[in-house]
């Protein structure tokens, strides 16, 4: 429920709705905006009355959120959130956001080189995973610590920021010393302690859709992050199982206008893991920025033939090169533009 105040509403009012709210046995959000102050309430499961805080002074109106999610919802918050990353980058805003690397840090020589050619073609966050979740036991695992201090070493020779996985509370500890952003992957989507934790890591949140999650089901899980008090998420398409084996999953581009009208979060695209073929990651990352995802993660590897996990779905460097030029075209086109490098910011 949002109890929205009346244009110059003295603040012992709004102190007064936060004081009723709490004598009810529920949690206030007030949020001051530029023409009225809006105070949410939250912690209810099933529909609030409202008519003592109606009759409250300074009170204009009462509105019931509709959605099973709150405050992810656009009725809670109708102007879109815009994520604020290091260096002045955003993710919501007029900026498309290119987080691109390989899928694993594997060794200083390759996330280096792998940083260097995904920075030179214009990408302004590495993503690779030091903690992966393989679906094998015998498959290569990622480096661990060792693979976040090479990201740390990464971003300091090219300025990059860090995208980076926690599978668990004990790893989210260790990626929060180093990561720009901490990504919380599919198979964790409902992961609802490890979300809960997030929600208090301090650092934004990269939350991908579950392997067969439903797009209500990816915005309860962000309801998660935001009930923690943390407002700094992005949401990320990144394909869904589907009966057709002609795709590694079944890249739902529908997601990002479905997303961007029930909510206010940013979401961005991820072609790769959405098609699994890198000849088809290209075409579906253009279409990902023309249907207006806030930005893109793609997979690059300087060897894709050698890499140690999604060899098949990693863009070579010269490729990853051609499609940001073609991004950039694409992102103006619709009145946005691909965000640039730091150094080439200020
Ligand atoms: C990844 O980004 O490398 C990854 C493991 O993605 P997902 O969780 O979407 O499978
Ligand atoms: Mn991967």
């Amino acid at each position: 429920m949002l109890i929205v105040m009346r244009h110059g509403a003295a603040e012992d009012e709004v102190d007064r709705v936060v004081a009723t709210i709490e004598e009810m046995g529920y949690q206030a959000r007030p949020m001051p905006g530029k023409q009225r102050t809006t105070v949410g309430l939250v912690g209810n499961d099933g529909r609030v009355d409202g008519s003592r805080l109606a009759a409250l002074p300074g009170v204009q109106e009462i509105i019931h959120v509709t959605k099973p999610y709150k405050q992810v919802s656009r009725e809670w918050q109708p102007e879109p959130t815009v994520v604020r990353l290091p260096g002045g980058l955003t993710v919501g805003g007029d900026e498309v956001v290119v987080m691109a690397g390989p899928c694993s840090v594997e060794s200083e020589r390759q996330i280096l080189a792998a940083a260097r050619a995904v920075r030179e073609a214009g990408a302004t966050v590495l993503r690779a995973g030091a903690f992966k979740p393989r679906s094998s036991p015998y498959a290569f695992q990622g480096l661990g610590r060792a693979g976040l201090e090479l990201l740390a070493r990464a971003r300091e020779d090219t300025g990059l920021l860090i995208v980076t996985e926690a599978m668990d509370a004990e790893g989210l500890d260790q990626v929060v010393e180093v990561a720009d952003i901490v990504q919380i992957g599919a198979r964790n989507m409902q992961n609802y302690s490890l979300l809960k934790h997030a929600g208090r890591c301090g650092k934004p949140v990269l939350l991908k859709r579950g392997l067969s999650a439903t797009i209500q089901e990816l915005l309860l899980s962000a309801e998660y992050l935001l009930a923690e008090g943390h407002r700094q998420v992005i949401l990320c398409e990144r394909g869904i199982r589907s009966f057709d084996q002609a795709t590694r999953n079944l890249f739902d581009l529908s997601a990002v206008p479905v997303v961007h009208g029930l909510s206010h979060l940013p979401i961005v695209a991820d072609p790769s893991h959405g098609t699994g073929h890198r000849d088809m990651v290209i075409p579906m990352a253009r279409a990902a920025v023309a249907a207006g995802a806030d930005g893109l993660l793609i997979e690059v590897h300087p060897h894709p033939d050698r890499a140690l996990s999604d060899g098949a779905q990693s863009l070579f460097p010269d490729q990853f090169e051609r499609l940001m030029k073609e991004v950039r075209l694409i992102a103006e086109a619709i009145g946005r533009r691909v965000a640039e490098p730091a150094a080439a910011r200020t």
